[in-house]
């Protein structure tokens, strides 16, 4: 396997395809990706807020003159991490999954803004989302900007002469997840389906779509994928991540059917294999979307409520010094140094 190394900045990765990294890939520190040809420009999302995305296209620009003339945007899903910096890329075409457009209609900017701003009213839940995101981004005054092109489960686009091909694989990650794929490039920009050396975190599931989505990047032959968070990698994370969901699957199962809670079952399962993936408090929102998923639950749970629970577990795996250091080494450190 090729190493790309992690370092923030631009990669290019051959056949005029990029990629903008951001280490240390955990929580709101996210990738993007630039596809072009014959002067023209497609971008894969933008970032958490404005000034890392303006980093980003100016990043991209001071390369790649088609970049600044970005004809076409496509959002992976509605975490905010991938749209807010919409409204800097002025893109004629912005398209995403009908339902991903959908749920970023109902979760503005100022939503977010306003939960880190008082996060001091919502008890565990804003202690675990000030951790995370105070003083690494800035989430005021941000416009929501929405796509105004559809699609149900896949579209093909021509980007000059390359086709992208944009496949649904949602519902998974969130209600509607797209992979943009780039058949003769073999190149493919995942969105949060792939998380390198990181926890994935199920919202929506069911987990099987996301291992039907794992399956379908390996029956490709994908050979770079660029990754939602995390570094550039290949299939070996494909496969890992598909093993990790497998895994995750068959365990919660054997213990919902011993009639265990949630807390118990995250404290009876062992992760040694993941210790070293970032952010290992994901894995108590996994159990508890398998557990309404066995139970016949539809949808999303309260992202509060869990944002409580993921703080309890992190705490936990932190005074049983458990808790993995990223790559740089700094505990929590965002990589930006
Ligand atoms: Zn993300």
């Amino acid at each position: 396997m090729k190493s790309w190394g992690f370092n923030k900045g631009l990669y290019d990765l051959g056949a005029d395809c990029y990629a903008w990294i951001q280490p240390d890939g955990t929580w709101g520190f996210r990738n993007s990706g630039l596809i072009t040809d014959s002067n023209e420009s497609l971008l894969v999302d933008t970032l958490y807020d404005l000034p890392k995305t303006q980093e980003m296209l100016d990043g991209y620009r001071k390369v790649i003159p088609s970049a600044n003339n970005i004809g076409t945007l496509v959002n992976t899903h509605s975490n905010g991490d991938h749209y807010f910096g919409n409204q800097l890329v002025h893109a004629p075409r912005i398209i995403s999954s009908r339902t991903c457009a959908e749920e970023m209609a109902k979760r503005p900017p100022s939503n977010r803004a306003k939960q880190l701003r008082d996060w001091r009213e919502l008890g565990d839940a804003g202690v675990f989302i000030n951790e995370n995101l105070s003083g690494k981004f800035d989430l005021e005054n941000i416009d929501l900007v929405l796509p105004n092109e559809v699609f149900e489960k896949m579209l093909t686009i021509h980007v000059g002469r390359k086709t992208v091909e944009l496949h649904n694989v949602g519902p998974a990650h969130t209600g509607g997840d797209t992979l943009a794929w780039l058949p003769k490039e073999k190149v493919v920009y995942t969105g949060d389906i792939i998380f390198s050396n990181a926890h994935p975190i199920v919202w929506d599931g069911p987990v099987s779509n996301w291992i039907k989505a794992c399956d379908q990047m390996i029956s490709w032959g994908a050979e770079i994928v660029v990754p939602g968070h995390g570094p550039i990698c290949d299939l070996d994370a494909v496969r890992a991540t598909k093993h990790y969901l497998e895994y995750l699957t068959l365990n919660t199962r054997k213990r919902f059917d011993a009639q265990m809670t949630e807390d118990e079952a995250v404290s009876d399962m062992c992760f040694d294999e993941y210790r070293h993936w970032l952010d290992p408090e994901r894995v108590v929102v996994n159990v508890h979307c398998l557990y309404r998923e066995f139970k016949g639950i539809k949808g999303a749970p309260d992202s509060l409520e869990m944002s409580a629970k993921m703080l309890h577990y992190r705490n936990k795996l932190k005074s049983a010094n458990l808790y993995p250091i990223s790559s740089c080494g700094h505990e929590n450190c965002n990589g930006q140094h």
